[in-house]
């Protein structure tokens, strides 16, 4: 049976990447009947420093943010990672499984590490084969995700495959990565060619769910574009990372595609296209802004939640790893 798992990191506040990439998918694929399973990686956050009083807000603050943007406590599993220990127990065997020569050509590993390889945590060396372990101990057949944790997905099946095979087992499933939509890669608004991210020094570079409407309408009209007006062709965008960027934010939003962005801007200089892409972005943002910080005066209920779900996160990892000790031979 299909199984859905993916997880964000608290690792700073939530941006309009993280929501078209991964919240408003999760939350738009919620009437398909299958178990869902969202994860606040908080042992993911941590493999670069975190201060621990921000580092405990982040996760509640990303918590709210998954309720905000209409993912039901009720229909889907909400914890954080280090409520369940079963992660990183699965994570050392995995850790046992996968080589070194694996972790080292992880793009993600090479961007965070940066030039300084020997000064890099081990944990964000092996931040893969905990990722592997988030998915593998619910058995998770569905990851959705944006296109840059593509490559992890490709590593988790590879350490899955090995792991069957090592131990003469069909016991962890091959997932499939679920990367759909206008918007699976959304840019840093200063640099086309870098992902926004939480985590980006410039906060011009990204609109955070938190941002006020001013806040919003100055990162759009300061982002980076070229001189030209919008094409009315979907290929006009191929060589204009920027302009394909924020056209394909504009899709995502409205639920539309480029084509019918295009149909509709297309001959339209920024000057025009800009305001109403900004327009657009607050209408859909700031509900999801005034619901986190509705539910972050109560951090007590967001607890409850986390702690509620990791109970039922529990419940289905536990059976998995014990298997995986017996199939190893670890003795209980
Ligand atoms: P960090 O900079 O700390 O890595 P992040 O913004 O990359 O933070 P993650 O917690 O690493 O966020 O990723 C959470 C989810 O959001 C993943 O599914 C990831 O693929 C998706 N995601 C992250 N950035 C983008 C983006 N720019 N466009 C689309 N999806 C994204
Ligand atoms: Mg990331």
């Amino acid at each position: 049976t299909p199984r859905v798992f993916s997880g964000i990191q608290p690792s700073g506040g939530l941006t309009l990447g993280n929501y078209l990439g991964a919240l408003k998918r999760f939350a738009d694929s919620q009437n398909s009947g299958v178990q869902s399973i969202y994860c606040m990686v908080d042992m993911h956050a941590m493999t670069v420093w975190q201060d621990p009083a921000k580092l405990a807000r982040a996760t509640r603050e990303l918590c709210a943010g998954f309720i905000a943007s209409g993912v039901d406590p009720d229909r889907s599993i909400l914890f954080n990672q280090s409520q369940v220990a079963e992660h990183a127990q699965l994570a050392w065997i995995f850790n046992c499984v996968a080589r070194m020569g694996w972790m080292k050509r992880m793009t993600q590993w090479k961007d965070k590490a940066g030039k300084n390889q020997e000064n890099a945590s081990l944990g964000l060396f092996a931040y893969p084969a905990l990722m592997a372990a988030d998915i593998l101990v619910y058995h998770a057949t569905h990851v959705p995700v944006g296109e840059d944790q593509k490559q992890h997905l490709e590593l988790t099946r590879d350490i899955a495959t090995k792991f069957n095979n090592d131990f003469g087992v069909e016991f962890f499933p091959i997932t499939e990565p679920v990367i759909e939509g206008a918007a699976t890669r959304v840019m840093s608004l200063r640099d086309g060619t870098k992902k926004m991210s939480k985590s980006d020094p410039s906060d011009m570079s990204r609109i955070n769910l938190t941002d006020d409407a001013d806040a919003i309408a100055t990162k759009i009209r300061k982002a980076r574009t070229d001189p030209e007006p919008l094409p009315s062709e979907a290929d006009g965008l191929a060589e204009r990372a920027e302009a394909r960027n924020l056209v394909n934010i504009y899709a995502a939003l409205e639920n539309s595609s480029v084509e019918a962005v295009l149909a509709e801007m297309g001959g339209k200089p920024f000057s025009e296209f800009k305001p109403r892409l900004a327009e657009l972005a607050v209408a859909q943002l700031a509900p999801i802004s005034g619901e986190m910080a509705r539910l972050m005066q109560d951090p007590a209920e967001i607890d409850a939640i986390l702690r509620h779900g990791a109970e039922q996160a529990r419940a289905i990892a536990q059976p998995i790893l014990a298997r995986t000790y017996d199939i190893v031979g670890m003795v209980r």
